[in-house]
């Protein structure tokens, strides 16, 4: 995100790092979208600096689902706690082959089982399969 920090003294002018909008140079506040771009130097100034922090649009679209899948955390419990010999929390995380591998050795003779109950428990919710 700050590839645009660099070229931007030459003309006078800078580019929004929200909007991407061309604004003058010494712009503290984006005359696009309006959100603040510098942080305002305050030199002598002994009352706190308010900073607005009011819209968060933290859009994480770029993380592609490519591969990822997100699981209930308590969904998978449950699974796991009554069927996890069968490896049902397994294919619950599309980890079919571990699940086939959990049917047959019920669930890794049980070790499994019980060492995933632990780690679903220790995972937030909702929690990412990769
Ligand atoms: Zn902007």
């Amino acid at each position: 995100m700050n590839t645009n920090e660099n070229m931007s003294h030459i003309s006078g002018t800078k580019y929004c790092k929200f909007c991407g909008t061309v604004i003058s140079y010494d712009a503290v506040v984006c005359t696009s979208c309006g959100r603040q771009v510098e942080v305002m130097k305050d030199n002598r100034s002994p009352s706190p600096q308010v900073i607005i922090n009011n819209t968060n649009t933290n859009t994480n679209v770029n993380s592609g689902s490519i591969g990822v899948k997100l699981c209930n955390k308590w969904v998978s419990f449950c699974l796991c706690l009554f069927l996890g010999f069968l490896g049902a929390h397994k294919f619950y995380e599309g980890k079919a082959g571990m699940g086939i591998l959990y049917l047959f050795t019920v669930g890794l003779f049980g070790i499994g089982w019980f060492i995933d109950l632990i780690n679903i428990l220790l995972k937030p919710n909702p929690y990412a399969v990769y």
